[in-house]
């Protein structure tokens, strides 16, 4: 990857929500290139999740440490398991608690990714310096943090959605959202791990907050105005996946053949387009009641893109 690429590590940078809120916006949102989020209270910082490689978590912390320099990050929470928020988790000093859904912590234990990226996407990622790091601290349902005059509500939606332990971060204060991979701007969504019908009922979840700005799991930031047309666009590609799904069981065509035959409409030009492949195996894995076949979806997503995955981390 060549410094000046949209995609370049030299691309992301902070923006200021409001007085001590900011993201870390990484373009261009795709595989592995996520958003992340930190709080400045008196004394201590809040970071909401940090990225897949050391590079890119390096990045991220000096941001932090340029927003208030020389304080301490105590408390890191995570809005899923997926390494692109949760690779970086070992940059941190033992210091910092780190906070998560149960499921959450469950996920990061088991992933091997970390490990060594098996080549599903080229370039194969190299993720630096990293050690998995699962969090210290787990929650159910909910949990508030009151850091100073920050008010840091984190909720999980109730159900699976993306993953099986999403988290929010609102701070209703500011009325800003963290949302992790609830949304993607601009980004096709990714379902594999989670569900369909789960993702579809979190974004009027997502709604009832009316944030003013929501931070995307990966993509830009989307202010109040535009988070209606964000919202049924998600919806609109759920519910393609969902119709492309039943229609494909009808016809008996396996969920590679029925991505073949679906037609992305709008979402045919939005980055990581091949991901319909592993929302098809999702789905038909909601239908049918059979579990979802990982190596499967991946060999066929593979298939479909004539190649392994663009990735630009
Ligand atoms: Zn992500």
């Amino acid at each position: 990857m060549t410094a000046g690429h949209s995609a370049a590590p030299e691309a992301a940078g902070t923006h200021t929500l409001s007085p001590g809120v900011f993201a870390w916006v990484q373009p261009d949102g795709s595989w592995w290139i996520n958003n992340a989020g930190f709080v400045i209270a008196d004394d201590h910082a809040v970071l909401i999740d940090t990225c897949a490689t050391e590079t890119r978590t390096r990045a991220l912390l000096a941001a932090v440490d340029q927003a208030a320099p020389g304080t301490p990050i105590r408390y890191l929470v995570n809005t899923h398991l997926h390494g692109d928020h949760t690779h970086g988790n070992s940059l941190l000093p033992a210091t910092t608690m780190v906070i998560a859904h149960e499921a959450t912590r469950e996920g990061i234990l088991a992933d091997t990714v970390i490990d060594g990226c098996p080549p599903i996407w080229h370039p194969v990622p190299d993720w630096g310096a990293v050690t998995r790091r699962a969090p210290d601290l787990t929650i159910h349902t909910a949990l508030t943090l009151h850091s100073d005059s920050h008010r840091i509500e984190l909720h999980h939606p109730g159900h699976p959605a993306h993953t099986n332990g999403d988290v929010i971060a609102w701070l209703p204060g500011t009325r800003v959202l963290f949302a992790g991979d609830l949304l993607f701007h601009r980004v096709t969504p990714l379902v594999f791990m989670g569900s369909l019908e789960g993702a579809l009922r979190s974004l009027d979840w997502i709604a009832s907050y009316e944030p003013q700005h929501v931070v995307p799991g990966h993509g830009a930031v989307i202010d109040a105005h535009t988070l209606p047309t964000v919202l049924e666009q998600h919806q609109a590609y759920y519910r393609l996946v969902l119709a492309t799904a039943q229609k494909g069981l009808r016809d008996g065509l396996t969920p590679l053949e029925a991505a073949r035959t679906c037609h992305l409409g709008p979402f045919t030009d939005m980055p990581d387009a091949e991901r319909i492949v592993l929302n098809l195996h999702r789905a038909y894995a909601d239908i049918t009641g059979h579990a979802f076949d990982l190596p499967q979806a991946f060999a066929d997503v593979i298939t479909f893109n004539s190649g392994p995955l663009r990735t630009g981390v």
